[in-house]
């Protein structure tokens, strides 16, 4: 069958070789260390999970608002207020099937063809190819390694055109853990003002933040920054309910109405259940947020410091996030490969650690390795990385 060209031009997710790798010699009895994860490790805690069950059982069991219960979208509001001071109005939030459907739903209501969205480099795999899905086209710059991965205002001014609709920004970013400061904010927040761009906030790690460095949403950074912006965000990573699939966006009414009514017309609504556990989540005071960020610190730094010892590699200290984003390129040439890929995949096989390769994020010289596995999983696939490179010098 001919199939829609839609699907022709979809990029497989680039962790799914690795991953299909990894699990083909794990079932081969191998013992394989994968620092490919893209969730923490961490059950979502039990207040959640009690409040999910306890909806069930007072039959909270059926179809619900298509943009998510009004005591979902008030729990939102009420935490863009504390932790934002940011105020929106139930029309102004739709809850979606996780993050990465809100973004989903924001390309299908925003882009036609030929529009542009201007992605900086390395960027969060599904961007291109959701923007490529609503026949967007993406418009890539470079966040340079030495400006900790981070685009600069004039890089984004010369990559605007008439076409240009919308700018995506994801700080902290996956894969670098990069933060962008409430200057450069500024910066960036004036020139789409000025160009009348959509920035397309991505939030997901919003939580997740190390040091001394403090979240700050581009939307904050003025009344008119916030009429330009959509904020993407979700429970995901900060609860560790990735399996639960709720995310949320927030921005003018006119974006989030058209959204809403795609979904009605698609998944009808996000899991009830997990709508109530998710109002949870916001609504009980709890420590479990800030304890699971202390352990990840923890994490980075031990881990961090090894890393930087390996011959041949060098990183960028993340701001946040669960990731390091080493650049490889030096051992990959002491190694003798041509790429990073072919790197990855022997460290793979000869000594079962599966990172993911820089490519897939368009970043081709550096490699992906999550911490949201224990220390001392991380350690000693750090070790073989170490042993890897010195055996092949
Ligand atoms: N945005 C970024 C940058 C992510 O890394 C992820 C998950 O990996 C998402 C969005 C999607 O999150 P969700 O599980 O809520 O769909």
């Amino acid at each position: 069958m001919k199939l829609a060209n839609r699907v022709s031009t979809l990029t497989p997710s680039s962790t799914l070789a690795i991953t299909a790798k990894a699990k083909a010699l794990k079932a081969e009895g191998h013992d394989v260390i994968g620092l490919g994860a893209g969730e923490p490790d961490f059950n979502t805690p039990d207040y959640i999970i009690e409040a999910a069950v306890k909806s069930m059982q007072e039959g909270h069991t059926k179809y619900t608002p298509s943009g998510g219960l009004p005591a979902l979208k008030e729990s939102i509001i009420n935490k863009f207020k504390e932790d934002q001071q940011l105020t929106y109005a139930q029309n102004e939030v739709m809850v979606a099937s996780g993050a990465k459907h809100a973004l989903y739903l924001l390309f299908q209501a925003i882009l036609n063809p030929n529009d542009e969205v201007i992605i900086p480099t390395p960027y969060w795999v599904s961007y291109p190819e959701q923007v490529k899905l609503a026949e967007g086209t993406p418009v890539y710059i470079e966040g340079k390694e030495e400006n900790s991965f981070k685009i600069t205002k004039q890089q984004l001014e010369q990559a605007i055109t008439n076409q240009t609709k919308a700018f995506i920004l994801n700080s902290p970013s996956n894969p670098t853990g990069s933060l962008y400061t409430e200057e450069e904010l500024k910066e960036i927040g004036e020139v789409c003002v000025k160009h009348d761009i959509l920035i397309v906030s991505d939030e997901i790690y919003e939580k997740l933040i190390y040091g001394s460095s403090k979240h700050i949403s581009v939307a904050q950074v003025s009344e008119q920054v916030k009429k330009q912006t959509v904020i993407i965000n979700g429970v995901s990573k900060s609860h560790s309910m990735t399996g639960w699939r709720i995310g949320y966006a927030a921005g003018r009414s006119e974006i989030i109405k058209p959204m809403t009514d795609l979904a009605s017309h698609s998944t009808s609504n996000p899991t009830s259940i997990a709508q109530y556990g998710t109002i949870a989540a916001y609504d009980v005071e709890s420590d479990f947020v800030e304890q699971m960020k202390t352990e990840f610190e923890h994490r980075l730094n031990v881990v961090y410091d090894q890393l930087i010892q390996i011959p041949g590699i060098t990183c960028v200290k993340p701001e946040g996030a669960f990731y390091l984003f080493p650049n490889v390129k030096e051992a990959v040439a002491l190694n003798g490969f041509d790429n990073v890929d072919d790197w990855v995949s022997n460290l793979l096989e000869v000594e079962k650690v599966a990172l993911v390769p820089g490519s897939g994020f368009g970043a081709p010289d550096n490699v992906r390795l999550s911490y949201a596995t224990s220390l001392d999983q991380i350690q000693e696939a750090l070790t073989r990385v170490e042993r890897f490179i010195k055996n092949n010098m």
